[in-house]
C-alpha cells in the first residue's frame, strides 16, 4: 500500500494521541487537500518517517491510517 507522506514544518508542537491504547505524538498540519488541521504521526521510522525538531522539518503519515484506535476518529465525526 502506498502511503501519503506529509511534511511537518520545523517547530510544530507535538500532541499526544487521545486514543486509550495509543500514545504517539501527533503533529497537526493543514491537510494538503482540505486545508483543515490533520494529525500526522512519525512512528514509521523504518519507512523513513522522522519527527520535526525546532529547526528541521519532519515527515510523517496521516495518523488516521496508523492509529491503533483509529475507529475513534471515524466514530466521532464523519470527516475522513
Ligand atoms: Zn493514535
Amino acid at each position: 500500500m502506498a502511503r501519503t507522506w506529509m511534511k511537518i514544518p520545523a517547530g510544530t508542537a507535538a500532541k499526544e494521541c487521545a486514543g486509550p491504547n495509543c500514545s504517539v505524538s501527533m503533529y497537526f498540519i493543514p491537510h494538503p487537500k482540505t486545508g483543515r488541521p490533520h494529525p500526522v504521526s512519525c512512528e514509521l521510522e523504518a519507512e523513513g518517517a522522522k519527527a520535526p525538531t525546532a529547526t528541521e522539518e519532519g515527515l510523517g503519515v496521516s495518523h488516521f491510517t496508523t492509529c491503533v484506535d483509529r475507529a475513534m476518529f471515524f466514530g466521532k465525526k464523519a470527516n475522513g
